[in-house]
């Protein structure tokens, strides 16, 4: 044997899957782990990783990162695969085209967009187009009128379309369209049942929020994967949910109990981050949520919004301006414990969020460092760090098997069923995608606060992803782009 191009010499290699969490060398050759054992022979890139964890890099199942100091920031944080799952793209091969010819450092993947693809179909908006554009129709009611029924059967076919083209699933973006008629949902859903792919569901508002919703937003999830079949992830139950987490997380567990295929994600911090033209940031519908105008800070300037006639204006000039939104107050003991609670639901995994870099000076997305006007939610650098030294800290601390398992092995696991080269990540065996990180578990931990919020995490010291290094020593490797596609195979 030999051969290699890199041993991890050393560490405490730790397998969320097999359990494996022993002292070993981890040998690395053509994008694969080759081998895990002792006293390995030496490689032309041999590394002493002693005292530290090596594990698989963790799967991000909800990143909106699409820009380069985004995505290194994520590195940094643990991620070797960042996937677009909750807003989508549409046209699907357009995305994976874009990615491609730009080069990113982490492995990516997109599902087909019900929102792109309705913005299309309704609104007549071209397909395509940038990131800042789609945030910037979300708030527009032209998308979210009620579909004819030849604009719903356009819409599905084109969902159905990016599903043959190997989208990973159907991304919904349903809070942001609150009056869609259900019965749309429903279909969405079915097509995804037709074609085996998991959908990912930002949910409509609850009933306690707007008691005269047409559907509460929970319920709907859980109805649908009752009657299609299909597997529905619930996004980010910490955000959509707020101090209803137990009622959301009982009714899922109820349905997951009767045989439902549901999944949960969540992400460790109390304030979301959206387009401040966002239906339920209007002003007059801030109640709902037990908001104010100044619960929201603008990310271009690091304004708090000083009142409803500032967020009008805001909401006027730029519908596509990101905002930082207090939901959960993380100074507050009852809610720091929900968020927990989002966390640790059985089966929940560790979904980032995160965002891509908004740039109060000159935008500048190749600097390494990010300059210093770059701003962004501080989960984009710090989820899975800060989610891993939550989890195995406090009253009942998981094991630190168990806490990487929800940030690599559970989500790709969500995902297998759909895209079988998803077996293959979020473990460390032979054979495995040399997807790995190396980490100091006595000083791993998020850096970035919502002042500082591209801060990275800290106690990560290697990452490699299909076996080429992306941070080495902790630092940022220039030029490494070895980041692939992840394509479902349409059955
Ligand atoms: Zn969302």
């Amino acid at each position: 044997m030999g051969g290699w191009e890199i041993v991890l010499r050393g560490g405490r290699v730790i397998d969320p899957e097999s359990g494996f969490d022993a002292v070993a060398d981890v040998a690395i050759a053509e994008g694969r782990v080759a081998q895990i054992g002792t006293a390995l022979p030496a490689a032309p890139t041999d590394v002493d990783v002693a005292g530290l964890v090596v594990t698989a890099g963790f799967v991000d199942l909800h990143s909106h990162v699409n820009d380069l100091a985004g995505l290194r920031l994520q590195a940094l944080d643990g991620v070797t695969t960042a996937l677009e799952l909750e807003a989508g793209a549409s046209p699907v091969a357009a995305a994976y085209r874009s990615a491609a010819a730009e080069g990113r450092p982490v492995n990516y993947g997109f599902a087909t967009s019900w929102a792109q693809a309705r913005m299309n179909a309704v609104a007549g908006f071209a397909p395509g187009g940038t990131l800042a554009e789609f945030l910037s129709r979300l708030g527009d009611p032209g998308w979210q009128r009620p579909a004819e029924p030849a604009q719903l059967a356009a819409l599905l076919s084109r969902l159905a379309a990016d599903l043959a083209d190997g989208a990973l699933g159907i991304g919904v973006l349903l809070g942001y369209a609150p009056t869609v008629d259900p019965g749309e949902y429903l279909r969405v859903a079915g097509l995804a049942a037709q074609a085996g792919a998991p959908t990912f569901t930002h949910a409509r508002d609850l009933i306690e929020m707007v008691p005269h919703a047409a559907i509460d937003g929970a319920e709907e999830i859980v109805r649908a994967a009752g009657q299609t079949g299909a597997h529905m992830h619930y996004c980010h139950v910490n955000s959509t949910s707020q101090r209803h987490i137990d009622r959301v997380l009982g009714l899922v567990g109820r349905a997951q109990a009767a045989g439902a295929r549901i999944s949960t994600e969540a992400y460790p911090y109390g304030s979301g981050m959206t387009a401040i033209g966002a239906a339920f940031l209007a002003p007059e519908r801030l109640g709902e949520r037990g908001l104010v105008p100044s619960s929201l800070t603008y990310a271009p300037t690091g304004e708090r919004v000083a009142s409803e006639t500032r967020l009008r204006e805001l909401r006027q000039a730029d519908p596509g301006g990101l905002a930082i939104i207090e939901l959960l107050n993380e100074d507050d003991v009852a809610d720091r414990r929900l968020l927990m609670r989002s966390l640790t639901f059985p089966g929940a995994v560790v979904a980032s969020d995160a965002m891509p870099l908004t740039w109060t000076g000159p935008a500048n997305p190749q600097a390494w460092p990010p300059a210093a006007g770059a701003i962004t939610h501080p989960r984009t650098a710090g989820t899975f760090s800060r989610a891993v030294r939550l989890l195995t800290r406090g009253d009942e601390p998981l094991s630190l098997a168990q806490a990487l398992s929800k940030c690599s092995l559970q989500p790709a696991r969500l995902l297998e069923e759909r895209v079988p080269a998803m077996r293959r990540k979020g473990r460390i065996g032979a054979g495995a995608d040399a997807d790995v990180m190396v980490f100091d578990p006595a000083t791993l931990s998020d850096q970035a606060t919502y002042t500082d919020s591209t801060r990275p995490s800290a106690g990560i010291r290697h990452v490699l992803v299909n076996g080429t290094f992306v941070v080495r020593d902790g630092s940022i490797v220039a030029d490494a782009r070895p980041g692939r596609p992840v394509r479902a195979e349409p059955r």
